[in-house]
């Protein structure tokens, strides 16, 4: 019966995406190597490289890497500007694609969503997966891969194990045997401190990390400890999927020219904060973090964020948040050269209704 059996999360991920942008206009580049990044020959050459091609990638070349970096790697590739206002309009497209095959889609990032299917076995979700995949490429010329599991964080894995433009599923009774060789590094949320710590500690390979009881971590990782373990068992501790509440809201504004001014970055996280709020206000949502981002001159990204302790309601505690934490961002690049600011959004999480006793946040305290 539908809804007696969980549901199948469906990752999507959209190969090299910028890049894959680009080949739907200038298609005589399928084939080379190509990277999206603000050219090295043109102007400062400080920026990063936002998206290469699986071609420019033998070289070497990843996403983030300095320009000039990647420009010595791969001298032949072709580079493109990025266009931002196109990579949105795209990924309206593809959301509009993956909503045919489930009415919940969760966006995560521009190139990347969970599609929440139900009631079938997972064999059905194969196929659908399979349907995502080539539609996408027949309609959009877009390639992307699929990750499907049970679980959104074991799904986003086993995305990563499946690309370039493959499918893999992970049954819920092979997850563990499935992470168990994996790098740490393979687990969202995982990063290089992370890793470090927890090399310091001889794990070196999530099952190290399925092993080890919680309690042995939390001295070195906290309340995260008992997160990771049990993702690391092949049974991650995740809210159910597919509820129709938001995990995130945010918005943003690209300047017509980068901005190096305090006031009118503070004037604008303001403006930003103020419509955020009164979008959640209208849909009765309080919320419990709010979080900053920059997208600086040289495409990097910067971002911070904040728990409030409690859901909050309403602009101004939003707002004094927000303005908070992007001076605290703003200082913090004080001394670097990535300034000025090309983008930035306010983002909000962890939200309960209106009506609802905020149970979850009170515990989480
Ligand atoms: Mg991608």
């Amino acid at each position: 019966m539908e809804g007696s059996t969980p549901p199948w999360v469906l990752y999507v991920d959209l190969d090299a995406y910028y890049v894959s942008c680009e080949l739907r206009d200038r298609p005589e580049l399928r084939g080379r190597p190509v990277i999206v990044g603000p050219p090295p020959t043109e102007g400062p050459t400080r920026g990063v490289v936002l998206s290469a091609s699986y071609e420019a990638r033998p070289s070497g070349v990843r996403s983030a890497m300095p320009v000039a970096v990647a420009a010595r790697l791969c001298p032949e590739a072709v580079w493109i500007p990025p266009d931002f206002a196109k990579y949105e309009r795209v990924a309206r497209d593809v959301r509009a694609v993956l909503r045919r095959h489930s009415p919940t889609v969760i966006p995560f990032s521009i190139d990347e969503a969970a599609v929440i299917v139900r009631g079938v076995d997972a064999e059905e979700a194969r196929r659908v997966a399979a349907s995502i995949q080539q539609e996408l490429i027949e309609e959009l010329a877009l390639p992307a891969s699929v990750g499907i599991a049970r679980s959104r964080a074991i799904a986003k894995i086993a995305t990563d194990r499946a690309k370039p433009a493959g499918i893999r599923l992970v049954l819920p009774w092979e997850a563990a045997a499935f992470l168990a060789p994996l790098p740490v590094r393979a687990i969202p949320g995982v990063g290089p401190k992370t890793e470090e710590l927890l090399r310091g500690l001889g794990i070196l390979t999530v099952g190290d990390l399925a092993g080890r009881k919680p309690s042995e971590l939390m001295r070195a990782l906290g309340s995260f400890a008992g997160e990771l373990v049990s993702l690391a068992r092949g049974e991650p501790r995740e809210e159910p999927e597919g509820s129709d509440e938001p995990r995130s809201r945010s918005t943003d504004h690209t300047f017509a020219r980068d901005v190096d001014r305090w006031e009118e970055i503070e004037e604008t996280v303001r403006t930003l904060a103020g419509e955020l709020a009164s979008s959640l206000d209208r849909e009765n949502l309080r919320y419990g973090t709010v979080g900053v981002a920059y997208r600086w001159a040289d495409f990097s990204r910067s971002q911070r964020s904040r728990s409030l302790g409690a859901a909050r309601e309403g602009s101004l505690p939003l707002t004094d948040a927000a303005v908070h934490l992007a001076r605290e961002l703003w200082d913090s690049e004080r001394s670097s050269r990535r300034r000025p600011v090309r983008t930035v959004s306010v983002r909000t999480e962890r939200f309960v209704p209106r009506t609802q006793r905020q149970v979850f946040l009170d515990d989480f305290w």
